[in-house]
């Protein structure tokens, strides 16, 4: 018996406990569940899960292949980099440095060339490459030093990469109808 684990929302699916009160008997196999079932909590669909690892079981370090080749940035990504920054700033109380920060965004923004493909499908794209290849780089990088904070911002910032994937894929199968509220239960 096996438990699966919903990378978006953390929900378990236990294969010995099943969910009776959806009418999946305890003893339900993860294979059984039909193919579009979802994550009772977030929605999420049975490609969003993992099976569940034994707790202190230790990654396998492989060389992993490097996300990218170091670069000047666009203006795009600067200006997107400092409007981030400009926020930490704000929820910081620092205003002046907020303001400075706004005012390098704006400029790098004014020097962005406009995005040319810009759609769902491409977004997917570049969210399964972070999942796939950045992700498990940078993971590897900040073990190996070791850095906490940098494995802390790693560990979150996939979380929330995987949610986005999660409601992207979930708009592009529904459409504007995952814009519904859910009813009360
Ligand atoms: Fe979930």
């Amino acid at each position: 018996m096996k438990q699966m684990v919903c990378s978006v929302c953390s929900y378990t699916y236990d294969e010995a406990k099943g969910i009776p009160e959806a009418g999946i008997a305890p003893g339900t196999k993860w294979e059984e569940l039909p193919e579009n079932w979802k994550c009772p909590w977030c929605g999420a669909g049975k490609e969003a899960f993992r099976e569940k690892k034994d707790e202190g079981q230790t990654v396998t370090q492989e060389k992993l292949e490097k996300p990218h080749v170091e670069k000047e940035l666009s203006a795009m990504k600067m200006s997107i980099i400092c409007s981030n920054l400009s926020r930490g700033c704000e929820k910081q109380y620092l205003q002046d440095q907020a303001d400075a920060f706004k005012k390098l965004a704006d400029f790098f923004k004014s020097k962005a060339e406009p995005v040319g493909e810009a759609n769902v499908q491409k977004l997917l794209e570049l969210i399964e490459t972070d999942l796939a290849v950045g992700y498990p780089y940078g993971n590897s990088v900040s073990s190996e030093k070791p850095d906490r904070g940098a494995l802390r911002c790693q560990v979150w910032s996939e979380k929330v990469t995987r949610m986005l994937k999660s409601l992207l894929s979930r708009y592009e199968a529904e459409g504007e109808k995952i814009r519904t509220p859910l009813p009360k239960s």
